[in-house]
């Protein structure tokens, strides 16, 4: 429902905690983050309110402190609204990390495909397909935006997505279709989101990603291609209204 990614000199935990109180009017019934974290991906994930993550957070100070997290609030539309099915979800390695708005229609088939070449999943959503996928493709590829082009070219529906990997700290790659993603560009640091309520306090710059679209933000650089790679350019915007 609600989708944040930072990558910058600011700890990603707190940017990205915020930004999901900024989208909290859209509603949702869960919410977790990812925060790389002394070459680690580290996770905390909760049924309920943003407070329940964050007291959950408060138990653990110091484990979430890297300055690359993606955060999201989900609408559950596959799967109980319950700790396991919130997102973020993991590869079987635990190495990478995805978020979701929206819904994989295919899913059931991708699941049924991958469970047969020996793979347990951990959720009931239709979101978890494309961690393992992910990891397959990055596998082969060894490139976080080119291992989620070659993700995308197989789902159908709609979708936002946002991906860390455990091995590649100071990077966010999202993608789109049929569901909004926008850019947010800082100095030193960038941000993700399905909304720019999300990242408003920290920059006015935004570059909405058009469909079939992947990016991919470092503290310094934003990167945006189509799904076959090739480069194109986002529609750069100034927020100039308040919210
Ligand atoms: N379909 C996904 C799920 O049920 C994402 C829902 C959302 O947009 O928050 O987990």
């Amino acid at each position: 429902c609600g989708i944040v990614g930072y990558v910058g000199d600011q700890p990603a935990l707190q940017v990205v905690l915020d930004g999901l109180r900024r989208l909290e009017y859209r509603g949702y019934d869960s919410a977790g983050v990812a925060i790389l974290t002394e070459g680690e991906l580290r996770l905390a994930k909760k049924a309920g309110k943003l407070t329940n993550l964050e007291k959950a957070l408060q138990d653990e100070p110091g484990r979430f402190d890297g300055g690359t997290g993606i955060g999201h609030t989900r609408w559950a539309t596959h799967g109980g609204p319950t700790d396991r099915n919130a997102h973020p979800h993991v590869s079987s390695d635990g190495r990478i990390a995805v978020i979701h708005n929206g819904i994989i229609e295919n899913f059931a088939r991708l699941r049924a495909t991958l469970e047969a070449s020996g793979i347990e999943f951990a959720s009931d959503t239709d979101t978890e397909c494309v961690a393992h996928l992910l990891a397959f493709e990055f596998a082969v590829v060894g490139d976080l935006a080119e291992a989620m082009r070659r993700t995308c070219i197989q789902l159908e529906g709609a979708f936002t997505l946002l991906a860390v990997e455990a091995g590649q700290p100071g990077r966010v790659v999202g993608a789109r279709r049929n569901s909004p993603l926008v850019v947010g560009r800082g100095k030193g640091e960038n941000f993700l989101a399905s909304d720019v309520s999300a990242f408003i306090a920290h920059t006015r710059d935004a570059i909405e990603l058009g469909q079939d679209q992947v990016v991919t933000i470092t503290a310094d650089a934003i990167e945006i291609t189509d799904f076959s790679g090739v480069p194109v350019t986002g529609r750069d915007f100034h927020v100039d209204w308040d919210l």
